[in-house]
This record gives C-alpha cells, structure tokens and sequence, in this order.
C-alpha cells in the first residue's frame, strides 16, 4: 500500500487489517504530526514514536521488580501498530483532563516469559510460558497515571505488588483510590482495551487473539517495526 493511501485511511481512523472498534482510532486525527507510520497492523511500533509524552518506566530493565533481575536490556515500549494507535488516542484524551500515562511494561520476549516464570510460578500473576502472555503478542500493557505534577496517582497498591490490593475488586480502597482506578479503567476500557481482575495495572488490547506470541529482541524489532513481524522468519 503506498504511504499516502495509508496516511489517508488513518486519517479516516481506519488501519486496515485492526479489529473494528470505533472509538478506538477516532482521535488518530488530531495528532499534531503524523509519524512514519507502520505498514501492518501486525508490525511492531515503538510508542514513542507516535507519542514522545508517555513516560517509560520500564521495570524490567531495572532491578526494580518482582524478579530482583535485570530482565530487559534496554527501557523501551514496543507494541503491535493498533494497540500503539489505541495506546496514543488513550494519552491524549488523558492529557486533555490534565493527566499522563507512565508506562511500566509493554512487549515481552517470550524468553523473559520463561525467565519470570522459574522466579514465579504462579498463574495469578505470571502467565505460564508455555502458553505465553499477552505481553508476548506484543498486545498488552502495565501503566499508571500521573497528575499535572509527575506524580503517580494513589492506586493503592504499587505496579507488580502481588497480593489482593492489586485485584480490581479489592474492598480497602479509599474513595480516592476507587476514583483514580475508574479514571484509568474509563481511559482503557472506552479506547478498546480490557481489564484482567488480578492486576489494576494490566491492560490487553482487545483484539489480543490475532495476534501470535514472538520472541524477538527490541534491538531486532528496531529494524523490522516497519513490517510485520510474523512474516519474518
Ligand atoms: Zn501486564
């Protein structure tokens, strides 16, 4: 597909090949600058490149997570292009109300999968490697808000805490704790992503099953996010 075609169809909130949801893609259009774009929907995209105000806090490139390892090695937010598409319009409607998102994990090597699973075989929150995550499609995503300040908003429990504080139906939340997991739930949930009860943090892009686990390294996928990786042998 030529690129201007391809442009014209995202302008149109339309990227052929991503599952129809119409709110989804419908603020695609009021992005100051069009980035290069990918060519599939099934090619990766550093989120980044589509929004430079996501703040990446990716844990897993420090030793600031549930493993106590250095897991990834480098801080970067790879994700298949609708999700990334999706993820975009998810931080300009939360800017609009004075917010940012901070990103705390994105796609996953299969491989890191196995490593987290040996650290923690525990199906609540590790996904068995076997059968993969949905970070490993490259379809999901762990975040927060943060407010005017920086400052993450109290969720009433901390990213990766493992225990009932971290379930959606947790009942010692405080107001404000129930009201800033509504807020991110709406942001998610109204711009085609889903819930998981385990973790207030986790998000799948809604159209998860399409797309098949990989274990790519991100240094590979900086040189293939513009095709789709499933091609690629
Ligand atoms: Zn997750």
């Amino acid at each position: 597909m030529k690129k201007n075609v391809l442009i014209g169809l995202l302008i149109l909130g339309v990227l052929p090949g991503c599952g129809k949801k119409e709110e989804m893609l419908e603020e695609v259009t009021h992005r100051d600058t069009l980035p290069l774009l990918p060519t599939h929907p099934a090619a990766f995209i550093e989120i980044n490149r589509l929004d430079s105000t996501i703040i990446l806090d990716i844990k897993y490139a420090t030793t600031d997570n549930f493993t106590g390892e250095v897991l990834y090695p480098e801080a970067r937010c790879f994700a298949r292009a609708c999700m990334a598409e999706s993820l975009a319009s998810v931080s300009l409607k939360a800017r609009t109300l004075g917010y940012r998102l901070k990103v705390f994990d994105c796609y996953r090597p299969q491989r890191v999968q196995f490593q987290m699973w040996e650290l923690a075989p525990d199906t609540r929150y590790v996904a068995n490697p076997n059968r993969g995550s949905r970070h490993n499609r490259g379809t999901a995503v762990d975040l927060t808000l943060l407010d005017s300040t920086g400052t993450e908003l109290d969720m009433g429990s901390g990213f990766d805490e493992f225990t009932e504080r971290s379930h959606r139906g947790y009942a010692g939340l405080s107001e404000k704790q129930k009201e800033n997991r509504e807020l991110l739930t709406h942001l998610m949930t109204s711009t085609g992503f889903t819930t998981v009860t385990s973790e207030w943090w986790h998000y799948d892009y809604f159209d998860w099953e399409s797309f098949p686990l990989i274990d790519v390294s991100f240094d590979s996928l900086e040189f293939i996010e513009l095709e789709p990786v499933d091609s690629i042998s």
